[in-house]
């Protein structure tokens, strides 16, 4: 008769995240896309380029081919 424990869900898409930030490794979100989401939400409204609108999605696209090319360079963890 245990109360239920409030399950958290992710910031972006409202994903429920059971078992907390131990099962979560992105914690409080449900991926590492959903944390670039945010990411380039923050970069949008914190860096109004002249140079030409970006939307949050074109950002994590980069944002993403970044983290591809660093991951290529190096060697996994484990
Ligand atoms: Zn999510």
């Amino acid at each position: 008769m245990a109360a239920k424990a409030k399950v958290p869900s992710c910031i972006v898409c409202s994903k429920q995240l059971a078992g907390g930030p131990s099962e979560w490794p992105q914690f409080p979100f449900c991926s590492q896309r959903c944390k670039l989401v945010d990411l380039g939400r923050w970069f949008e409204e914190s860096y109004t380029l002249p140079a030409g609108p970006r939307t949050a999605q074109e950002i994590v696209e980069e944002i993403e081919e970044l983290e591809a090319k660093r991951l290529e360079q190096e060697p996994g963890e484990g």
